[in-house]
């Protein structure tokens, strides 16, 4: 079984991201701007805005951090993003969710104008990647994808199931999934017999929130499993896929942590370059 090192992948997607800085850099004299708002004190929101910073400088970005507390009003986020919106040298914004509950989130989605979106969450960029044209791409699938690529370069004709259907993660998993020519099978809490539905599939992308829902005899010989879970057990930070089981069944497999997770930050120092890219067209 292949073990999928996401933290390997990780790194040599920053050391790649970091020569095309440098070279963007020596062309534009410029370098891509990476800008996070961050809403209050939630300490995983908190790591995660440092792990974010810390690899956008490692790559040189120009990166910043904007905190507000809980209590900050609605009106006051959306019009600094107004403001970032238009300073030429943020290339990439992106609102830390989740966010307190008197602040809207689909407003704030929204008042991100799409081309400086780098979660690929504006309605635009949703509907630009479902009709197969360029936009941003939500960081965690498309990690997943990047590491799907790795072990199966041609996707085509491979039938492929997701099991979760957010926004964040099945929806748009399931649109890269078909523009390779898969054929996908998109599940979620009211699928009949998800494990019947697995057991069709040459690759599995797990992204539920339930700890070991996929087990072993759920999952083909040979299959590529993609565990985007990440649950807080008794045991520890286990993924959405039995490891030990599916390890013994599955062609790949990745870990959790060290799968993922990893990809998803590096994919977001790769969209706000893309970002930056489009910008000086
Ligand atoms: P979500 O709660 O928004 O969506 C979960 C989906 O799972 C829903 O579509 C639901 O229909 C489906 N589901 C629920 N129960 C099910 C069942 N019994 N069978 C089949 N489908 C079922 O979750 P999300 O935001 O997509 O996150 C999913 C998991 O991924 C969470 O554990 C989250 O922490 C993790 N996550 C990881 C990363 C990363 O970087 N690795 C990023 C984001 C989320």
């Amino acid at each position: 079984m292949i073990l999928i090192d996401g933290k390997k992948a990780a790194a040599e997607l920053r050391a790649e991201l970091k020569e095309e800085v440098a070279e963007l850099k020596s062309k534009h004299n410029k370098v891509p701007g990476l800008t996070v708002i961050l809403i209050g004190d939630l300490t995983p929101s908190q790591i995660y805005v440092r792990n974010k910073e810390k690899s956008a400088n490692e790559v040189g970005l120009k990166s910043e951090v904007i905190k507000y507390p809980d209590s900050v009003e609605e009106k006051t986020v959306l019009e600094k993003i107004q403001e970032l919106n238009s300073d030429e040298t943020v290339s990439g914004i992106l609102v830390q969710l989740p966010l307190p509950k008197h602040i809207d989130k689909q407003k704030v989605i929204e008042a991100i104008v799409p081309s400086k979106d780098v979660d690929g969450f504006h309605p635009m960029n949703v509907g630009n990647l479902s009709s197969g044209y360029e936009s941003s791409i939500p960081c965690t699938p498309l990690g997943c994808y990047l590491l799907i690529k790795k072990i199966e370069p041609n996707l085509s004709g491979k039938k492929a199931v997701v099991v979760g259907r957010s926004n964040l993660n099945g929806k748009p998993m399931t649109q890269l999934l078909l523009k390779e020519n898969c054929t996908v099978t998109i599940t979620h809490s009211k699928t009949k017999d998800l494990k019947a539905e697995c057991l069709e599939a040459d690759i599995i992308v797990a992204a539920v929130g339930i700890p070991e829902l996929v087990r072993g005899d759920w999952v083909k010989k040979d299959a590529i499993v993609i565990d985007v879970g990440i649950n807080k057990t008794d045991n520890g930070i286990v993924g959405d896929v039995h490891f030990d089981e599916v390890s013994k069944n599955a062609k790949a497999l990745t870990p959790v942590p060290g799968g993922v997770g990893p990809m998803t930050i590096a994919c977001l120092l790769k969209n706000t370059i893309e970002c930056f890219k489009r910008s000086q067209l």
